[in-house]
C-alpha cells in the first residue's frame, strides 16, 4: 500500500508549491493571498526514488490565530487519521508566528511522526527563520526551497525511514536500529545449517545442557523445523541473553537416509534464513570444505543474512592450523561476495569454543541492525571517492551524487548519482568493501542500489 504524507502549515508557506513540486504537475493552485480555501487535494508524489501519496491540507486559516477553530481542527484531524508522517511547513524567510507555535504543539498530540520542514530557505534570507524554526522542539528543520527545488535530497532522506518497515523480510520485525536495548531484550534468530553429521545436533544439546531436542518444546514446531527458545549465559559479563535456535535438521535425522540428508541440506539452509538473522554455517573439520558448503554459505549472503563459519570436531582435526587457513583461503575465493567472514574452530563434543560462536553470532546481530549516522555515511563517501575516484568510460565522467542507508537488517544502501548503468561491477564492489570495512559491518552483507534520479 502506498504510504501517504500530509503537509501541514499556516497559510502561504508554501506548501502547495511542495505539493505541486511533489507530484511534478501544476495541478495545485498558488496563491499570494493568505487563506484561500481549498479542499485536501490528494496526488501521486515521486521524491528520488520514493512514491507516495501526498496530501496537501488547507485548514489553517487564520480567523483567529491563537486558537484553532473547530473546522480547522477537524479538517486536519481527518487527513491526519490516514497518515503516516507529517511534513510540518513553516517559512523560514519570514521566520516563526504563534500560529506555527499553535500547529506544532498540536501535532506533537498527535500519534503521527512529524518531519519540520522549513521552506523558501534559498538564499541568506531563510537563515534566521531556519534557526528560529528550531524552537518549535521538533527535531532538525530540514531546509528546502519548494520552489526552486533545493533541499530535496535532504526531504527524501528524511523520510525515508517511513518507508522501509513494510520491506523487512518476513519473520523477521523491524527493530529500532537506534534502540540497542530493544535489541538486546530481543531473541537472537540463530540458525544452524550444515552437511549431515558435521555435528549440529550434538552443538544444539551441547549449548542447551541436556537432551532436550529429541523431546523438543511444543511451541514452534513447523513441519520443517522446531524453534528452541533459550538463555545463554555471557561467560564474560554474566549477562543472560535470549536465544531463540532454529533447528531444521535435528528433527528429521531419525528417518532419513544419509544420501537424502545431503539433498536436503541445502533445502534446510534455505527455510533456516527465512526465520534466522544469523546463520552458523558448520563444517566437519575431518571433511573440510565442499562444493556443497560453498553452496549453502552464497545462498544465506544472497538472502542477505550475517554469515559465520564454525569449524566443528576440532578435537579430532589434524593438522589444525594447515586445515584452518585453508578453509579460510577458500571461502575467500569460493565467495567473492564477502570476504574475511567469521571462522571459528569448536568442539561440540568437548564444548570448547561454543560460548565464543555464540558471543560472535550477537556481535554479527548487531553489525547487521546497525544504522550508519549519515555525517559518518558521507565523510566515508567523499573519502571514499576521492581515494579512488569512479572511472570515466568513454571519456564521459560518471558522477556519484549522494548516498543513504535506506535500511537495516541486512544494511542496505542506495547511491544516486548520473551515468549509473555504465558504472563497472568492479567500482562497485569497491565501494561495498569500503563500506564494510570502513563503516564497522565487518563481514555483514552489504547492499547496494544504484538509483539515477529523473
Ligand atoms: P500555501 O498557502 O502554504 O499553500 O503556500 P503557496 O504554495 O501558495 O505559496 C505561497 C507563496 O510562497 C507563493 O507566492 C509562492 O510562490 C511562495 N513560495 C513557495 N515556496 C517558496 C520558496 O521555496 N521560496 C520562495 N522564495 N517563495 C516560495
Ligand atoms: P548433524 O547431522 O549435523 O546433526 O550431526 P550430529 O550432531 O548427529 O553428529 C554427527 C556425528 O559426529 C556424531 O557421531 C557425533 O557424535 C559426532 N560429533 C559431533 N560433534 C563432534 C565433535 O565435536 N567432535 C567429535 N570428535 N565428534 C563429534
Amino acid at each position: 500500500m502506498s504510504r501517504q504524507v500530509i503537509i501541514i502549515g499556516r497559510p502561504n508557506v508554501g506548501k502547495s508549491t511542495l505539493f505541486n513540486r511533489l507530484v511534478g504537475k501544476k495541478l495545485a493552485l498558488v496563491d499570494d493571498q493568505p487563506g484561500v480555501t481549498r479542499d485536501r487535494r490528494f496526488g501521486e508524489a515521486h521524491l528520488l526514488g520514493l512514491d507516495f501519496t501526498i496530501v496537501d491540507t488547507a485548514g489553517w486559516e487564520e480567523e483567529d490565530p491563537t486558537s484553532l477553530s473547530g473546522r480547522m481542527r477537524m479538517q486536519t484531524m481527518a487527513a491526519l487519521e490516514g497518515a503516516d508522517v507529517a511534513l510540518f511547513v513553516v517559512d523560514a524567510r519570514h521566520g516563526i508566528t504563534p500560529l506555527d507555535d499553535e500547529i506544532g504543539r498540536y501535532l506533537r498530540e498527535q500519534k503521527v511522526p512529524v518531519i519540520l520542514v522549513a521552506n523558501k530557505a534559498e538564499g541568506r534570507a531563510g537563515e534566521g527563520g531556519y534557526y528560529e524554526s528550531y524552537t518549535l522542539g521538533m527535531g532538525d528543520p530540514v531546509a528546502i526551497s519548494a520552489e526552486h527545488g533545493e533541499g530535496m535530497a535532504e526531504l527524501f532522506e528524511a523520510l525515508l525511514p517511513f518507508f522501509n518497515e513494510d520491506d523487512e523480510e518476513e519473520g523477521l520485525p523491524p527493530i529500532d536500529p537506534e534502540d540497542e536495548e530493544a535489541l538486546n531484550r530481543a531473541p537472537l534468530k540463530l540458525a544452524i545449517v550444515g552437511r549431515p553429521n558435521a555435528g549440529k545436533s550434538t552443538t544444539i544439546n551441547a549449548l542447551l545442557g541436556e537432551d532436550r531436542l529429541l523431546t523438543g518444546p511444543e511451541a514452534g514446531i513447523t513441519r520443517d523445523s522446531i524453534a528452541i527458545d533459550w538463555e545463554w549465559q555471557d561467560p564474560k559479563t554474566d549477562e543472560i541473553r535470549p536465544i531463540r535456535l532454529i533447528d531444521t535438521a535435528g528433527m528429521r535425522k531419525k528417518s532419513l537416509v544419509v544420501e537424502k540428508l545431503e539433498k536436503l541440506a541445502v533445502a534446510d539452509a534455505r527455510h533456516a534464513v527465512d526465520f534466522a538473522e544469523v546463520v552458523v554455517l558448520m563444517l566437519d573439520a575431518t571433511r573440510g570444505l565442499e562444493h556443497q558448503d560453498l553452496k549453502i554459505a552464497s545462498l544465506v549472503l544472497e538472502e542477505g543474512r550475517a554469515l559465520m563459519i564454525v569449524i566443528n570436531k576440532w578435537d579430532v582435526a589434524e593438522d589444525a592450523s594447515g586445515l584452518f587457513n585453508g578453509i579460510r583461503a577458500a571461502l575467500d575465493e569460493g565467495l567473492a561476495q564477502v570476504k574475511g567472514l567469521p571462522v571459528l574452530a569448536v568442539s561440540a563434543r568437548t564444548g570448547k569454543g561454543l560460548d565464543q560462536m555464540i558471543a560472535t553470532a550477537f556481535e554479527l546481530r548487531s553489525a547487521w541492525s546497525k544504522r550508519v549516522p549519515t555525517a559518518a555515511l558521507n565523510r566515508w563517501f567523499d573519502s571514499a571517492l576521492s581515494a579512488n575516484p569512479p572511472p570515466a568510460p568513454g571519456g564521459k565522467r560518471i558522477k556519484l551524487r549522494y548516498i543513504t542507508q535506506a535500511k537495516t537488517r541486512p544494511p542496505s544502501f542506495i547511491l544516486f548519482g548520473t551515468r549509473l548503468d555504465a558504472l563497472p561491477k568492479s567500482y562497485e564492489r569497491y565501494l561495498t568493501n569500503s563500506i564494510r570495512r570502513d563503516l564497522g559491518f565487518n563481514a555483514v552483507p552489504v547492499r547496494l542500489t544504484l538509483r539515477m534520479p529523473k
